[in-house]
């Protein structure tokens, strides 16, 4: 019985997955970019990936660029920034610190910042469109947000961009973090008129270090250092191919069952709210979160609650952990969601994966029923 509940941090690889990357290692070692018969052969099972994955998200392949992962892809796109004139990005209060934490290094170059306050997690549209100028050059608001699952109404926003940009003579750059998203909710990028989006393998049963950038007009895009050439000069460096067939395996296996598994999951999720109420704990995810994380506060601080989760086996996060090197990155956000400070101290993280089932959420329920409010 899998009792990890920490899947909005990394999930476990995939037996596919796994098996893909030994056999890509093994058969494909050479680098791709080499001009003899078996970096040719290289660089083709690359590019075979690449088409294959380009076709389960429906988009070209040409669009997509592996890089090593999410942070990386969200990297090169705030660096490209700095190759334009100085103007002004605009982000949600509640990104991930992939994106926070380009603002202050692009301040430090002269551009003008805004965070977007999210009450409840949503942003609204209306708060995007005060603060849109003419010399705004990027938005980048995530899709799903990695501590409550809100849900952001991303074709919205884009409308609300594309609505202003009219009278000017660019297009305004509209990232979106599409991490938690992928697989996890009805997300067509294909569908939206979305300039820029990051992926990453780990967080769906892939590898660790891989992860994808998505650009809908890849020309018009510059790396701010293409160093090898690689990757059509977005991202220099010897291609991590078994990386790359892993999160190929992982995404063949949970991209075509995705809407069945979604609806699995949610009903998990619906039984697994319904003790976190029963118990005499607050929920804080939204009623129509995405199905896979479920935030709720009790009154005891995070790390203890999630200690004695621990205690029965079961494996939480207190607020976001995709790393311990920045606590308080989950009490930043929900406080920026509205949530009073004790409860963002005390705010605890269940996220399923496909894996989770009846059975383990049956452990879990159990073990927040004894638990109860602690006290
Ligand atoms: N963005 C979100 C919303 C995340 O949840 C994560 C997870 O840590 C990241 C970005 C960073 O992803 P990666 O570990 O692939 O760099």
């Amino acid at each position: 019985m899998d009792l990890y509940f920490d899947n909005a941090a990394t999930t476990r690889l995939s037996e596919n997955a796994l098996k893909a990357y030994i056999d890509t290692e093994r058969d494909f070692f050479a680098n791709p970019s080499s001009v003899h018969g078996e970096g040719i052969r290289a660089h083709k099972e690359l590019e075979r990936n690449r088409e294959r994955i380009a076709s389960l998200l429906s988009v070209p392949a040409s669009s997509l660029f592996f890089t090593s992962g999410a942070t990386e892809s969200i990297a090169a796109v705030f660096s490209s920034l700095l190759l334009a004139e100085p103007g002004k990005v605009i982000i949600s209060a509640i990104e991930h610190e992939a994106v926070s934490s380009w603002l202050r290094p692009l301040e430090s170059h002269g551009w003008k910042t805004a965070r977007l306050k999210a009450k409840g997690g949503f942003v609204k549209k209306e708060d995007l469109e005060a603060e849109l100028t003419p010399d705004t050059r990027l938005v980048a608001i995530m899709a799903v947000n990695n501590v409550t699952g809100a849900i952001e109404d991303t074709a919205g926003l884009i409308g609300t961009v594309r609505e202003y940009e009219k009278n000017l003579k660019h297009r305004i750059f509209f990232f979106a973090d599409s991490v938690q998203a992928l697989g996890k909710i009805p997300y067509g990028i294909a569908s939206l008129d979305i300039d820029g989006a990051s992926f990453s393998a780990h967080k769906l049963n892939g590898p660790r270090g891989i992860g994808m950038l998505y650009l809908k007009r890849p020309e018009a895009f510059r790396a701010i250092a293409p160093a090898g050439g690689q990757e059509k000069g977005k991202r220099g460096g010897t291609e991590n191919l078994p990386a790359i067939a892993g999160f190929r395996a992982a995404l063949e296996e949970w991209i075509p069952d995705a809407a069945a598994n979604q609806a699995r999951i949610a009903s998990l999720n619906a039984r697994i709210r319904d003790a976190i109420t029963s118990a005499g704990l607050k929920v804080l995810s939204p009623e129509n979160a995405s199905p896979y994380i479920i935030s709720f506060a009790s009154p005891l601080p995070s790390e203890v609650y999630t200690r004695m989760l621990s205690d029965k086996g079961i494996s939480a996060s207190s607020g976001s952990a995709c790393s311990n090197n920045t606590k308080g990155e989950g009490e930043r956000i929900l406080l920026a969601m509205g949530f009073r400070s004790s409860e963002a101290k005390q705010a605890v993280r269940i996220s399923l994966s496909n894996a989770s089932d009846e059975e383990s959420v049956d452990t879990l329920i159990e073990a927040i029923k004894e638990i109860g409010n602690g006290r």
